[in-house]
Order: structure tokens, then C-alpha cells, then sequence
């Protein structure tokens, strides 16, 4: 059995549908774990799960803080994320009609009132601000009543808050990042007119004094931000219903490197850029300004929630080789910048389409074979980085995406599942050590760690020393 303290997950969006669901009553956190605008609120996955696998989406609740609690899931970096207009809207920025609203309504949990006024929102910052206090309303309040009373989550604006969160046995530390820039405004009414660039800057600024500021920005999401280029992210009933067209594959722009150094700025605290959601050529665009202006190396990079496309792999990859995940060289920038790479838990993402159908047609060693996809992620990065001459277990960490809209994989659908993961991957770890000869890695620094302590990095080490190192002192 795995042993360990804690499990951190560096990309979850907890307050999707608590704060989607506060709607109606003016974006009040209620302090009750029992109402739906509640993050401490948990489902019942039995039933609604079926619905999950019928249209390979997840209703229920996955990264609610009860959940966390039970999976000792103490250390999150929240992803603050304004709905795209995308999601609720034709490409023309028209509305769907209420056959397409109930599907998205489906697919997220945030409900009606959110959808509504997502469809009619022609600016996303207010409804960023609005996340941001939705947390801060209940921040160190502890919860009223059922089997968790007495438990709270805490805002950790420094190192020290977050080292007295994890000290504390009735605290879940909690840090922001925010998916998608569209999140200052650019990208909700492009269509009409190009977003005041004075403005978007304006709030890069307000948010940078935030008391609790961001860790990380992941600059793109699905739909055009008026910055560069997405990767396409979306398929299956949701990409039906949507159009992510519009400035797929395209460069980084002006605009989105003006928006890259200001965040970079370290004057008045620096948040980093994930790189997650960006083209190909947005990425290689990233690296290179990297390169030019700050010298390389010198900034982390971060891939919040990421999976390999396994490219460099000759024969029979098993990953899903497409734009959306992490080719080597990705990898291994990532490592030398010192920054993360969060594995997810997204059967889209996780493998190529055949090893899933292969996956669900097995019923024998379910959890095995699931934590298995998870396990062949962290050897990738392993062995990439270690062919490569770097340590190979200080990238990789968790990020989940859980109630991100997401299709996550059997048997692992929540953060109370991630203890059985950590058992499984323990197991795999040791085959892998164990097998005749060693490991497979060329530095000995790679092939001595003993498993446990692989696994302890993986789970929260990893995630722990960059998010200490970014917060203010
Ligand atoms: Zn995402």
C-alpha cells in the first residue's frame, strides 16, 4: 500500500457548478455542504455515472472539497474559469435554441441561470471577479455540520500559508490559477470589435493585486481570445454542438506577447504562463520569446493538465499523437525550465482511442489496467527526460481536470479515488524497478529513487516546490 501526506492536484475547477448553481441567488456561497452552491457539496456518482458513460460526460460532482478530504487531496491549485461563449453559442455568436442549452447544461452542471447569462455575457472579467469571491466568501470558515464539520479550506497568498494549511489536519490549502486569458475580457465579442488592449492590460494589473494571486495563466482555452491560436480540444456530442474554428493552429500574436510579458512581469509578482490549450506554433512561439527575452531556462514552464502524444515512440504508439498533447521536445522544456507537467485524467487525452476501446473491452483487473495509462504518462516523461540527461521524476504531478468538463477514466473519476491510484501506481512503479537489469534509464540518479519516495513526488512533492517557490515569501 502506498504511504504518503498528501495528494496535491495542480488543475481542478472545484467551484464549477457551486458558483454556476449561486446564480439565482446573487453569487452567494452557501455555508451549507448540503446546498449545491456549496464546494464542500458532494454527489452520488451510482446513477448519475451511468449517464456519464452513455454520453461520455460526467455530471456529478469530482473535485468537491468533501471528495478532496476523503482522498486527502489537501493542496489545490483551483482553476478559475469563466464559461466560454462558444459553449452556448453558434460561431455567428448567436444562441443555440434549448435543446442544445439542456445538453450543455449536461455537460457542465452549471446550471440555467449560468447558461443564460453566459449566452448573453459580451465581457467575461466581472464573472472572473465574481469566482474569485465566491471562494473568498467562505475562506477559513469552518463547515457547519455532516461528516466534515469543523474542516475549512484556506487562501494561500504566501510559502508560509501554504506549509500552515498542510500542518493543519482540518485544512485544504488552496491557490488560484485561471484557464484561458479570454478570462480579462478578449475574445466574448471579437467578432464585433477588437478588445482595448489598455483594458486588457488595466486587468492583468487589478488581478496581479489580487491578496491571493494567481499561480498560473493557461493562455488559451477552446475558443479565439484575440491572443494566438488554440489547439482543438473539443470532440464527441460537445463538438457538435460548437465551433472552434476561428483562429485554430495560429500563431502567438503581438497582442498575446504583450499579455505574456506583463503576466511575466516580476515588478509586481509574477504569474506563469501554461502552456496548455496553445497551438503547436503558439508553444514553439512561446519558447522562442522565452528564449530571446529572459534567457533560457529562466522562466517555469507549466503544463497544468497534460498528457504525451508519445511522438518520438516508433511503432505501435499507445498515446493520442494529437495537437492538444505533449510531444518530447515539449517535455523536455518543460523539465530544464524547471516547471510541471500535470498528467490528467481525461480518457480523451489519456491514450489513443484504440488502447481505450481495448481498456473498456477488459474487465478483468479494471483498476490495473486504468491506473496503467496513468503509470505509462509518468514512464514517458521518465524515460524522455532521463534519455535526455535530467532527473526524470521532478516534472510530473497531477492535474486532473476534474469537473472541467471532462470524461475522466473509469474507476478514477474523483479525487476520493486518487489513493487507490497512488496504490496502483506503486505497483507499477515496482514492476518497473524490479524487472530484470533495472530500469531502463541511463542516469543513476534516475534509477536509484526508490519507488515510494517516485510516487511521493508525483503526488504532491513536485507541486509543492514550485508552488513554495512562486508565492511571495
Ligand atoms: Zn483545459
Amino acid at each position: 500500500m502506498a504511504t504518503f501526506d498528501f495528494i496535491a492536484d495542480i488543475h481542478c475547477h472545484p467551484e464549477m457548478k457551486p458558483f454556476g448553481k449561486s446564480y439565482p441567488q446573487g453569487f452567494r456561497h452557501d455555508p451549507d455542504p448540503r446546498q449545491p452552491n456549496n464546494v464542500w457539496k458532494r454527489d452520488r456518482v451510482d446513477f448519475l455515472e451511468s449517464l456519464g458513460l452513455l454520453f461520455g460526460l460526467t455530471k456529478f460532482r469530482q473535485s468537491d472539497l468533501s471528495s478532496g478530504t476523503l482522498g486527502r487531496v489537501r493542496l489545490l491549485v483551483v482553476s478559475l474559469y469563466p464559461l466560454e461563449r462558444g459553449f452556448v453559442t453558434g460561431a455567428n455568436g448567436r444562441r443555440h435554441g434549448p435543446r442544445i442549452d439542456a445538453l450543455v447544461n449536461l455537460a457542465t452542471g452549471v446550471g440555467p441561470a449560468c447558461i443564460d447569462a453566459t449566452q448573453a455575457t459580451r465581457d467575461y472579467f466581472p464573472t472572473l471577479e465574481q469566482q474569485y469571491e465566491f471562494w473568498r466568501q467562505l475562506d477559513g470558515r469552518p463547515v457547519p455540520r455532516g461528516p466534515h464539520a469543523g474542516r475549512h479550506y484556506r487562501l494561500c497568498r504566501t510559502a508560509q500559508d501554504v506549509e500552515q494549511a498542510l500542518n493543519d489536519p482540518q485544512a485544504t490549502a488552496v491557490v488560484f490559477s485561471i484557464e484561458g486569458a479570454h478570462a480579462f475580457g478578449p475574445g466574448a465579442i471579437f467578432h464585433e470589435k477588437p478588445f482595448d488592449h489598455a483594458l486588457l492590460l488595466e486587468r492583468i494589473t487589478k488581478v496581479k493585486k489580487w491578496p491571493h494571486r494567481p499561480l498560473f495563466v493557461t493562455l488559451m482555452h477552446h475558443f479565439y481570445n484575440e491572443l494566438g491560436g488554440h489547439a482543438p480540444s473539443l470532440a464527441g456530442i460537445v463538438a457538435l454542438s460548437t465551433n472552434q474554428r476561428h483562429g485554430r493552429g495560429e500563431p502567438l500574436n503581438d497582442l498575446g506577447r504583450e499579455v505574456v510579458r506583463r503576466l511575466l512581469d516580476p515588478a509586481d509578482g509574477r504569474i506563469l504562463i501554461d502552456i496548455k490549450h496553445m497551438s503547436r506554433q503558439c508553444r514553439d512561439d512561446y519558447y522562442r520569446l522565452l528564449d530571446q527575452e529572459y534567457g533560457p531556462h529562466t522562466v517555469p514552464i507549466v503544463v497544468s493538465h497534460g498528457a504525451v502524444s508519445g511522438s518520438a515512440l516508433v511503432a505501435n504508439n499507445p498515446f493520442l499523437n494529437e495537437e492538444i498533447n505533449f510531444d518530447d521536445d515539449d517535455l523536455i522544456r518543460v523539465a530544464r525550465s524547471g516547471g510541471l507537467f500535470g498528467i490528467q485524467l481525461d480518457q480523451r487525452r489519456i491514450a489513443s482511442a484504440e488502447v481505450i476501446r481495448a481498456n473498456k473491452n477488459q474487465l478483468d483487473r479494471g483498476r490495473w489496467r486504468w491506473a496503467g495509462l496513468v503509470w505509462a504518462q509518468l514512464r514517458h516523461v521518465a524515460e524522455v527526460l532521463d534519455h535526455d540527461g535530467l532527473p526524470a521524476w521532478n516534472t510530473a504531478c497531477l492535474g486532473t481536470d476534474f469537473d472541467g468538463i471532462v470524461n475522466p477514466i473509469r474507476r478514477f473519476q474523483t479525487h476520493d479515488d486518487l489513493p487507490r491510484l497512488a496504490d496502483f501506481l506503486l505497483e507499477h512503479l515496482e514492476a518497473y524497478f524490479n524487472q530484470r537489469g533495472g530500469p531502463p534509464l541511463q542516469v543513476a540518479a534516475n534509477r536509484e529513487l526508490p519507488p515510494q519516495e517516485i510516487l511521493n513526488r508525483f503526488l504532491g512533492g513536485n507541486a509543492l516546490a514550485l508552488i513554495q517557490q512562486q508565492l511571495v515569501a
